[in-house]
């Protein structure tokens, strides 16, 4: 007998007739004689449907209240949940976040788990009873309701995990595992049986979401091995673990492209210390996420200039430009070019490690396609660089191409 704990996630528990097949795939667990905890979420839209009607009555309504209200979402599917496995014959018992004995920070709307302690579910279990658990939310010491930020499900499954030592952990959720590619711009891409925690996190905050950043790292943290599958089929989806050394084989795990991202440039800046010290700091304190930062090479005849060029998300663009603006008249640059039209093109890999000619080869591919290179950046595992955003679909399909196949 093993213990397994399976997560399913909002388009998964969506409507009844899904809950009750949630409830058919659990029971065919139960029946193996493995001990089973499920950790559900909010039916799909349920959590922004209770935002939405808490801003229709303020812009920003106490934090505290919105925890109270968003823990609802969760709380609907797990009853609805264990109502299914009953209606099944299967002894199961829903308990909410706190019941579970997951004591959060008291930071509303956004707290992190500070323990676990799972007598109760323990307790649950040794009487054969399948234990439903509410996903992303926890209590205080002193009693509050607590959420832990938006897909926190994810994280009350690996922490869940972790905290029982289960011997397996599955994340269900609309896509059948993680992809080489998004498969709707690379009808190529292929499921990967398997990847490391990095290249996951990488692919991840690169825009290829398919679980919360948040929770991977939690996985990595406490060596958490877990599945990401559909509940919509059978198939086996991909192991997501730490990295083995034949994982190097493989140079490009994925591709990624995110359109989510614009750029500034800032022409003519004088070359000297403490200039980037003090556009950077000003975006930094205005909580401006600058992702990718170019230097050019100074130029200019009596006084050496320079150009600057960074990313923001898309939706900050505007405010970073007011934010540079105020710079102007103290820091002394000349024009400020700003653009929405770029895509950032990344191959991920922890094999990059070990090969070499990974980043000409890249950029080779590129060449052949016409694709102009904006800005390049790398890393152990990642080689990103901005794009055309017209080109960067075509660019994204050559290189998978080129190295994946
Ligand atoms: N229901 C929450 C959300 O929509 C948590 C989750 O689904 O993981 O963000
Ligand atoms: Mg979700």
């Amino acid at each position: 007998m093993s213990l397994i704990v399976q997560k399913f996630g909002g388009t998964s528990v969506a409507n009844t007739e899904r809950i009750k097949n949630v409830a058919a795939r659990v029971a065919q667990y139960h029946a193996r004689g493995d001990g089973v905890v499920v950790v559900v979420s909010a039916m799909s839209g349920v959590t922004d449907g209770l935002i939405k009607m808490a801003k229709e009555i303020m812009p920003l309504p106490n934090e505290r209240e919105m925890d109270v209200l968003l823990a609802t979402g969760e709380q609907t599917t797990m009853a609805l949940t264990a109502i299914s496995l009953h209606a099944l014959g299967i002894p199961a018992v829903s308990l909410t976040g706190a019941q579970a004995g997951i004591v959060t920070d008291g930071v509303h709307t956004k707290a992190k788990i500070q323990n676990i302690t799972p007598k109760k579910i323990r307790e649950l279990l040794a009487q054969r009873a399948v234990v439903i658990v509410a996903g992303f939310q926890g209590q205080t010491d002193d009693g509050q309701v607590t959420t832990l930020g938006r897909g926190g499900s994810d994280l009350t499954a690996i922490a869940l995990a972790a905290a029982l030592k289960a011997d397996l952990c599955q994340i269900y959720t609309d896509v059948d595992g993680v992809y080489t590619a998004d498969p709707r711009i690379v009808p190529q891409a292929r499921k990967l049986p398997e990847i490391s925690y990095d290249e996951m996190l990488e692919l991840a905050s690169l825009g290829a979401k398919v679980m919360q950043s948040r929770s991977v790292e939690f996985a990595k943290k406490f060596g958490v091995v877990f599945e990401v599958r559909s509940s919509l089929n059978d198939n086996p989806g991909t192991i997501v673990k730490e990295e083995t050394r034949n994982m190097e084989d493989v140079v490009v795990r994925g591709v990624s492209l995110d359109k989510n991202q614009a750029k500034l440039t800032l022409v003519a800046v004088p070359d000297k210390p403490g200039v980037a010290a003090r556009v950077f700091k000003a975006l930094g304190d205005a909580n401006l996420n600058v992702d990718m930062i170019v230097q050019n090479i100074s130029h200019g005849s009596d006084v050496p200039v320079t150009d600057f060029s960074f990313t923001v998300d898309k939706p900050d663009l505007l405010k970073a430009q007011k934010v540079i603006d105020g710079l102007k008249a103290d820091v002394g640059f000349g024009r400020v070019i700003a653009t929405e039209n770029i895509g950032k093109l990344s191959i991920v890999g922890v094999g990059m490690k070990s090969h070499t000619g990974v980043a000409g080869k890249m950029f080779d591919t590129l060449a052949r396609e016409g694709v102009n290179i904006d800005m390049i950046s790398t890393s152990e595992i990642k080689i990103s660089v901005v794009v055309e955003l017209a080109k960067a679909e075509s660019a994204m399909k050559a290189v998978h191409a080129a190295f994946i196949g």
